[in-house]
């Protein structure tokens, strides 16, 4: 094999680092959507506005009426790891927000032609960050913040070669946006590709983010409007509300010691199953989540009553400790690491396994008169 050439060790160029981060968190256009509609949740926004262009890739826009950004710290929400939402180990631990890591700004500003513009809450002015050429001028806007992105990947031709139709990136950018509708009843979202509405949730109840956290029965009663809404008629006539709590199963097992987990949401009817795992919505603590001890949990409660390659139909929400949950796992933060995984998979199972015994026991009584 031939000797490997000796080559000076060096630190990257800023903008390259920026770029190999980028690649991480920015896959295709419906990621930065992820990434924007996470902070527009993260500012309190309670209606957020998504337009589109050619799937995407001309333009991203996110317009949200939260918080807003102050204006001497526009400029600092584009640095690599600049952040509002954590600013200690402690704090990482019990993080509640969607983001903490202040990667996404950068890395998107790295890859494409973006700006800012907001107006922080209780203040008259706008302003506009233009995130190439660090410009900063006022603007008219309400309060609230917009953050635009065109043109992804223009510096990465490469990448952008990955990307295909604009229809199939339109679709992703919507199943991305319909991930956090779900999450949260309580705030309003729209989506616009190229001048036109093609998909509008209304706000369910004025729930100020509860539904992450408890499940009140207003908040499920939301929920359910939601499901409606995004999943259609046919998930939530087919289902059955999940309400479950570690905490009271605990009690009546007589284990004081027991962590609280609550497991809420719809399951659906072992009849609604499909060929695909295409209607299989989990999170936890309000985070859209793919995890292997979820989704085997969720296989588990219908293992009697599914065969084959069938796939369960639900959309599950568990509460628990965030400290018990490490969600600093991968920059996208789909993925998460339970301190112990028996106790989720344990709570999962329960929760949808008492669910379906409810429908089934009835089924078995309505059979046997
Ligand atoms: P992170 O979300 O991990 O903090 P980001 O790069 O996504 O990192 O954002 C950096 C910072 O910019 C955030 O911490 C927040 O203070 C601010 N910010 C970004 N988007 C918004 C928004 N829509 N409304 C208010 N503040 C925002
Ligand atoms: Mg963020």
């Amino acid at each position: 094999p031939p000797t490997p050439l000796r080559r000076p060790i060096r630190d990257l160029p800023d903008e390259l680092i920026s770029q190999i981060a980028a690649g991480e968190v920015v896959e295709r256009p419906a990621s930065v959507v992820r990434e924007l509609v996470d902070n527009a949740l993260d500012a309190g926004a309670t209606q957020i506005t998504v337009r589109l262009l050619a799937g995407g890739v001309r333009l991203i826009s996110v317009e949200d009426d939260g918080l807003g950004i102050l204006r001497e710290e526009l400029p600092i929400a584009f640095r690599r790891h600049a952040t509002s939402k954590i600013g200690s180990l402690q704090d990482l631990e019990s993080v509640a927000t969607m983001g903490f890591r202040g990667e996404a700004l950068a890395a998107i500003n790295a890859i494409a032609d973006c700006a800012i513009l907001s107006r922080a809450h209780g203040l008259s002015e706008a302003f506009l960050l233009d995130g190439r050429t660090g410009e900063l001028r006022p603007v008219a806007r309400s309060p609230g913040t917009t953050v635009e992105v065109k043109e992804l990947f223009y510096s990465t031709p490469a990448r952008r070669k990955f990307l295909k139709t604009d229809a199939t990136e339109l679709a992703h950018c919507i199943e991305s946006v319909r991930r956090h509708a779900l999450a949260r009843p309580d705030v309003g979202f729209a989506i616009w590709h190229e001048g036109r509405l093609v998909e509008q949730w209304r706000k369910c109840g004025a729930l100020t983010g509860g539904l992450l956290f408890d499940a009140t029965p207003e908040a499920l009663d939301a929920l359910d409007q939601r499901l409606y809404d995004v999943l259609g008629a046919d998930f939530v006539a087919n289902s059955v509300r999940v309400n479950w709590s570690g905490s009271k199963a605990a009690q009546m097992a007589r284990l004081d010691a027991a962590p609280s987990m609550r497991v809420w949401g719809r399951a659906g009817i072992p009849d609604a199953a499909r060929s695909r795992a295409d209607q299989q919505f989990a999170y936890v603590n309000g985070r859209f989540v793919r995890d292997k001890v979820i989704t085997h949990a969720a296989r588990s409660a219908y293992e009697d009553v599914l065969h084959g390659n069938r796939q369960p139909v639900y959309a599950l929400y568990l509460a628990m400790d965030p400290t018990r949950v490490d969600v600093n796992v991968h920059p996208t933060k789909i993925e998460v690491r339970f301190r112990d995984s028996r106790e989720v998979h344990q709570a999962l199972r329960h929760a949808v396994e008492d669910t379906l015994a409810v429908p089934r026991a009835q089924a078995a009584a309505d059979a046997a008169e």
